[in-house]
This record gives C-alpha cells, sequence and structure tokens, in this order.
C-alpha cells in the first residue's frame, strides 16, 4: 500500500460493529471517517457497512436522501464493503422480507440463517484471492442463497456462499473486524 497518501475511508456509524472496524482500518494506516448522516459522505474513497441490525441501519438510511447518496457513490465506482447486516443492506432481495436495502448487489441473502442453535460460532474459511483461510465470525449471520451473472463468490462456508463481489461492491456474511487477521480489509482497501 502506498503510505503518502492516505486513503479516507468512512465507516457506516448508526449502529453495530462500527469502531472494530475503524480500529483495523487505522493500523492499516487509512483516515476514518465515522459516517452518521449524508454529510459525512463527500470525499470518501471507499465505505464500510458493518455488522449490527440490518432493521435498524435500514431505517436511518430509508431517511433524507442516505442511502440514495451512498447508492449514487456506489455508481460512481466507490468501492463498498458490507459485513453481515451490511451485507444484507447491500442486497437486491430478502428472504421474506420487505426492509429497506441499498439494492446494490445482485443477490438474494437470507437472515438469520445458520438457524438458532448454531447462531455464532468461527470457522477457517478459504477466499478467493486470499493466501490462507480467514478466521470467519458468524453472529446471527446472513448466507447468500441465489446470486446474478454479475456477482463473484468468493468464499462458502458449509456449502452456503459467505463473501461475494460484484465490481466495487463487496461483501461478507461474518465479522473480519473481530479478528487479528486483517487481510480481508486488506483486499477492501486494494479495491480502491
Ligand atoms: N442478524 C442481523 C440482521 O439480520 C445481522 C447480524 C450481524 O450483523 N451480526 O440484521
Amino acid at each position: 500500500m502506498d503510505g503518502r497518501i492516505k486513503r479516507r475511508i468512512g465507516v457506516l456509524a448508526i449502529q453495530g460493529a462500527f469502531r472494530e472496524h475503524r480500529k483495523v482500518l487505522e493500523e492499516l494506516g487509512a483516515q476514518v471517517v465515522e459516517v452518521r448522516s449524508k454529510e459525512d459522505l463527500p470525499d470518501l474513497q471507499g465505505l464500510i457497512i458493518p455488522g449490527g441490525e440490518s432493521t435498524a441501519i435500514g431505517k436511518q438510511l430509508e431517511l433524507d436522501g442516505f442511502g440514495d447518496r451512498i447508492i449514487e457513490m456506489a455508481n460512481q465506482g466507490i468501492p463498498i464493503f458490507g459485513t453481515c447486516a451490511g451485507m444484507i443492506l447491500l442486497s437486491k432481495e430478502i428472504d421474506k422480507s420487505q426492509q429497506y436495502t441499498l439494492k446494490l448487489m445482485d443477490t438474494l441473502v437470507k437472515r438469520n440463517a445458520f438457524g438458532r442453535q448454531i447462531a455464532s460460532f468461527e470457522a477457517d474459511i478459504p477466499v478467493k484471492g486470499l493466501q490462507g483461510d480467514v478466521r470467519a465470525v458468524f453472529i446471527r449471520a446472513p448466507y447468500v442463497m441465489e446470486t446474478g451473472s454479475q456477482v463473484e463468490t468468493l468464499g462458502e462456508y458449509a456449502g452456503k456462499i459467505v463473501f461475494v463481489r460484484q465490481k466495487n461492491i463487496l461483501a461478507c456474511a461474518f465479522h473480519p473486524e473481530l479478528t487479528p487477521d486483517s487481510k480481508v480489509h486488506e483486499y477492501f482497501l486494494q479495491m480502491i
């Protein structure tokens, strides 16, 4: 990574695990902006939508053209990375739900998809383009049920799609910010 030019990355800070993303990005040398309204969006070179509660985050995005402004950024080619609830918020369709989403990825996503008994768990999974397995922390995680032709699957767990990319949009079902391994965030920064 070029250390002379600091990347200016936004982390949506409405609710959920935004502080942990901030820490990882700062350790990788990025300048981090906590994004709480559309006024925080100009001049960002990337945006992370963290895990949390997708309906609560979506309600805020629905207001005041906040989500529309993020959609414009995505259409301009600015990389956006959604983790867990963030993956839900990026998806075009959610199984059995009409909740607000940004519809930036041609995917059908199922929420809380791994069942009650194994609601939260960790696994080491291979991810396309990354060296060595990624420690994936799943917390009431979604998975991707269907993908459109533009969507590339980067990772699976137990036969379920959990990591996808569609051009400048990246999404994973787990929490890469909760482990000391920063290679998923490095991958995202390399998209910029
Ligand atoms: N189950 C949450 C939702 O549906 C996502 C959980 C998470 O982000 N860890 O929004």
